[in-house]
C-alpha cells in the first residue's frame, strides 16, 4: 500500500472529524453525541411535546453524527498504529480503491457486509 494513500486518508479524516465535531457542536452536543445539559431546552420540555419531539430528534441526529465520528476515530487510531488498509476483522488487505471512497473504513467490504 503507498504511503500516498496513508497522507491522503489521515488528511481527509481530519478534515471530516472536525466537520462532524463542528456539526455537534452545532446541535449542542458534545464530542461522546450526548446533549449538554447547559443547552436551553427548558426544565419544563417533559410537558411540552414539541419540545420533546425536537429534543428527540437532535438526540437522533447527535448519535447518527458521533458514530460517523466513532468511525474516523478508529481510522486514525489505525493510521497511526500502522494497520490502517487492513481489514480490523479478517485481516485482509482493503482494496484501495475502498479505502478512497471511504477513507474510514476498517473492514474490508465481505466483512463490512455481515457486520
Ligand atoms: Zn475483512
Amino acid at each position: 500500500m503507498s504511503t500516498h494513500i496513508h497522507d491522503e486518508a489521515k488528511r481527509r479524516l481530519d478534515a471530516e472529524r472536525t466537520h462532524l465535531v463542528q456539526q455537534l457542536t452545532k446541535l449542542g452536543a458534545t464530542a461522546d453525541g450526548e446533549l449538554r445539559n447547559d443547552v436551553d431546552y427548558g426544565d419544563g420540555f417533559a410537558d411540552a411535546a414539541a419540545a420533546t419531539a425536537e429534543r428527540t430528534e437532535t438526540i437522533g441526529l447527535a448519535d447518527s453524527i458521533h458514530r460517523m465520528l466513532m468511525d474516523v476515530d478508529a481510522a486514525l487510531a489505525r493510521l497511526e498504529q500502522g494497520t490502517y488498509g487492513v481489514c480490523a476483522k479478517c485481516g485482509k488487505e482493503i482494496p484501495e480503491a475502498r479505502l478512497e471512497f471511504r477513507p474510514e473504513s476498517i473492514f474490508c467490504v465481505s466483512c463490512k457486509s455481515v457486520a
